[in-house]
This record gives C-alpha cells, sequence and structure tokens, in this order.
C-alpha cells in the first residue's frame, strides 16, 4: 500500500467492509482506541432504550425471568466462548476484569498449593511464587500483590525475555497478559502454557487485549485459567461487565472467595451456607448490572455477523494487514524523524495495535522521547485518535521506560484509507512540530 488510491482499493476489496456499518462512528474521525474503549454498535442505543423502558420500565421485576436477566452471565458468556476457543457453558460476563483475575488467581493458588502437598513426598517443591511480567498492565499487578501477601507467596516479575528462564519448580502460577498492552507483543500461550505445566505451575491469562482482537485457542493451548475485558476489542461500552473462563478441569474443584449469592447452587433456596453452584456459575458473585450486560451483548452480536464472514481467522487477516500497512507506512513516509514501532514485526508474535517511540538521541527538528504525549495530542486534535502510555522510569529493562505512542487497529472497523490518513496526519505533526506547541504539552487525568 503506497498511495490513497490502494488504500482505497484494498477497501473495495475488503470481504469485512460491510462490518464498519453495523457501528456508530463520529463523522471525519479516525478511532484508533478500540483497544481503550470500543466505540458504539449502532443496535446499541435501541436495545438499551428497550431494557429500560419495556424490561425494567414496564415488567420490572418479571424480567429476571421473563427478559433472561438472571441467565445473561451464561448467555454472554457462551457469544465470548467461540472467540477465545472455549466451550459453550464455560464461560461467565461478570464484574470487572480485575476483580474476575482476583478469583481465578485465588483458586489457581489454592491448587497449585495442593498439587504440591499432595505431590510424592521425595519431589514435593515448595510452590511460594507467582511468576508475571513487570510491565503486566498493574491492576493485573496489584491484585496479584495483594493475593501474594495473603497467601505467603512471593510475586516474582521479569522482563519479558527472562520469563520461560525463570520457570522454576517453586512457580506455583505464571499471570501474563496474553497481548502486552503497551508494546503489542503476543506471547506463544501454547508453548508457555506447556512449559509452566512442565514445572507444575497453573496459567492464567489475561485476555484484555486479545479476545476479539486475535484468535485465541484456550483449549488448544491447554491453559488452566482466562479472564478479559468487555469494553476494549468486544465493544460493550464503558465500564462493560468482564469475563472469566476456567477449564473444566479445574472448575468443580475450587471455591473462589467472593462467595455470593449469584455462585451458590442455590440462590433462591435462601438457605444461610453457601454451596457453590457446579461449573462456571460459582465464579459470579452479586447482582449483574443488567443495563451494562445488555449493552455488551450487542456488541458481542457484532461477532456473530462477523462469523459470516469468515469470523475470528478473517478479522485476524485484516488486523494484520491493517497493522503491516501502518508499520511500512511509518517508515517510508515518516522516514527521517527518528520514529520507530516497538511492535514485533513478526506477525505470529503481534497483537492488533502498532505502539511507535520518538527517537532516544533526536537530531535537530526530530521529536524526542519526551514528546511522545504531545505527538498524541497533536493527533487527536487532527481528528486522529490514538493514545499514550507513559514508561516507568525506573524499570531495569529498556523496552519498559520507553514513552509509547499507541494505535489499535480493529478490523471490525478500521479502513485502509484510515491507515493511510493517520500515517499522513503523523507526518504533518512532524513535520510542522506541532508536539511543540503548548496546548499539547498539558497532562490530563486519563491519558
Ligand atoms: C484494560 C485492562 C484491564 C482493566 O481492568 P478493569 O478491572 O476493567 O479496570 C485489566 N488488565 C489488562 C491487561 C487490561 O488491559
Amino acid at each position: 500500500m503506497n498511495t490513497l488510491q490502494d488504500a482505497r482499493a484494498l477497501d473495495a476489496q475488503d470481504p469485512l467492509r460491510s462490518l464498519r456499518d453495523l457501528f456508530s462512528l463520529p463523522e471525519g474521525l479516525i478511532y484508533l482506541d478500540g483497544n481503550s474503549l470500543g466505540p458504539l454498535p449502532r443496535a446499541t442505543s435501541a436495545r438499551v432504550q428497550q431494557a429500560v423502558q419495556s424490561e425494567w420500565g414496564q415488567d420490572l421485576i418479571q424480567s429476571w425471568n421473563k427478559a433472561g436477566w438472571f441467565a445473561a452471565p451464561q448467555r454472554v458468556g457462551d457469544l465470548i466462548a467461540p472467540l477465545i476457543g472455549a466451550r459453550s457453558g464455560e464461560v461467565v460476563a461478570t464484574d470487572s476484569t480485575s476483580i474476575n483475575l482476583f478469583k481465578v488467581l485465588h483458586a489457581s493458588i489454592l491448587i497449585a498449593k495442593t498439587q504440591a502437598n499432595t505431590a510424592a513426598s521425595g519431589q514435593k517443591a515448595s510452590k511460594n511464587i507467582v511468576l508475571s511480567e513487570r510491565s503486566n498492565f498493574p491492576t493485573d499487578l496489584y491484585i496479584a500483590q495483594a493475593l501474594c501477601a495473603q497467601h505467603g507467596l512471593q510475586l516474582k516479575l521479569v522482563s519479558q525475555g527472562e520469563i520461560a528462564g525463570s520457570l522454576t519448580p517453586e512457580v506455583a502460577v505464571l499471570m501474563l497478559t496474553h497481548v502486552h498492552y503497551r508494546s503489542g507483543h503476543m506471547h506463544n500461550m501454547a508453548a508457555l502454557t506447556q512449559a509452566a505445566q512442565a514445572v507444575g505451575a497453573l496459567t492464567v491469562w489475561d485476555l484484555a487485549h486479545s479476545a476479539g482482537a486475535v484468535p485465541v485457542d484456550l483449549h488448544g493451548a491447554n491453559a488452566d485459567f482466562a479472564v478479559g475485558c468487555g469494553y476494549k476489542y468486544l465493544n460493550g461500552g464503558p465500564g462493560a461487565p468482564a469475563f472469566a473462563w476456567v477449564h473444566p478441569r479445574h472448575v468443580s474443584a475450587f471455591e473462589q472467595p467472593l462467595s455470593g449469592w449469584w455462585g451458590h447452587a442455590a440462590p433462591f433456596a435462601f438457605t444461610p451456607g453457601y454451596t457453590a453452584a457446579s461449573g462456571i456459575a460459582r465464579y459470579l458473585c452479586g447482582t449483574q448490572p443488567i443495563l451494562s450486560m445488555t449493552a455488551l451483548e450487542c456488541g458481542l452480536q457484532v461477532f456473530e455477523a462477523a462469523q459470516a464472514l469468515g469470523g475470528m481467522a478473517a478479522l485476524r487477516h485484516k488486523s494484520l494487514a491493517l497493522t503491516d500497512a501502518f508499520m511500512q507506512l511509518v517508515q517510508t513516509q515518516c522516514a527521517g524523524f527518528g520514529l520507530h514501532s516497538v511492535t514485533p514485526a513478526a506477525q505470529a508474535r503481534r497483537g492488533s495495535q502498532v505502539s511507535l517511540v520518538c527517537s532516544a538521541a533526536p537530531a535537530a527538528n526530530q521529536p524526542g522521547p519526551a514528546h511522545a504525549y504531545a505527538m498524541v495530542q497533536a493527533l487527536i486534535a487532527r481528528g486522529v485518535v490514538g493514545d499514550y502510555r507513559a514508561g516507568d522510569a525506573s524499570a531495569p529493562a529498556a523496552e519498559d521506560r520507553l514513552h509509547i505512542m499507541r494505535f489499535g487497529f480493529t478490523p471490525l472497523y478500521t479502513r485502509f484509507e484510515d491507515v493511510w490518513q493517520a500515517v499522513q496526519h503523523l507526518r504533518a505533526v512532524l513535520a510542522n512540530q506541532e508536539y511543540l506547541k503548548p496546548e499539547f504539552n498539558q497532562q490530563h487525568a486519563v491519558t
């Protein structure tokens, strides 16, 4: 793709092009932030209004049965299952990613400890480590820190290249985010799961940047636990319920710690003692946000429409073509400005985003690392929405210290023409040094 005409030709041939019409996108905006908050599907407003006016307004409490409110976590979970290589009945849509991580990480720690205690005495290893990446999404690390403190475990944080070598017999759980939120690097889920299980560890995968973005095969990888996010690539709306999956071999073995009544075997028996439901229902806690759940269901119905056009395989094919085109155009159109991609060039190691950084040693007329934030602001002012992620100044690995400009390419609605135009705007921001303007250098609360 070297010209606007090339981009338009690719859009005209795109077998998924009709899916864009299922979204309500602001006119003229190039939205490259669906990895942070997915846009509004066209069907959502009317459906949520119906849930408010008819299900809530007219039918009131009867809607728990009549409108299927009570079964919503499982029904919506069944729409997520095919996107992540899970089976029907194995996923619940519920709570937030942070809360679901707390539940599954707790269960995985208990299982790992029990397995270690029942191992033949000669091979008993003390399972006292939860292993993760130092640059993992912070909420995942915060939740793991609290759980490790409660269970007397150590949270060991390493850089990406050190994970495989850190899988010692002391590791109880390997907890990773499948596609890295900063770099867009995608782990080899099957290989790392196998390596973890070889030392008797369990795996917890966070699919926040994978579900709906790249094909995931939890059963194929023999993963143990997974959680993911509803408001990013699944387009469920701000604060949409997240999801949890547990491999059937573990699901009824352990209780999660938030033993609320929705996870009870018979919630409406109103008995004083807790008996966990069998299966994934026990990973529910309390009453669900039904209006948000309704919106999430609309987001997932877009994937049902995509299924008829080739599903996740077709979406992945387009996603890679979009990210390839963006990487290549940045190289050719923005040459000489010191920008480079930190997202893997290898397709198999890449999610659905491209992350750029500014040169560490900028020449005159080039932006430096500190200009990444203002570059993103200047692009937003031009109608190209990406986002900025600050580096961790005290991180030992250089890649974790980088200030990143992040661009998500959601294949459901992003056009090749959007990629072309975004790069033209990027070049203009660089050529005009728009990142030096004071208005682009003021930090907001949410970046
Ligand atoms: C977005 C994201 C979350 C979000 O967690 P919330 O509980 O929804 O705030 C968690 N983990 C990862 C890896 C994410 O990318």
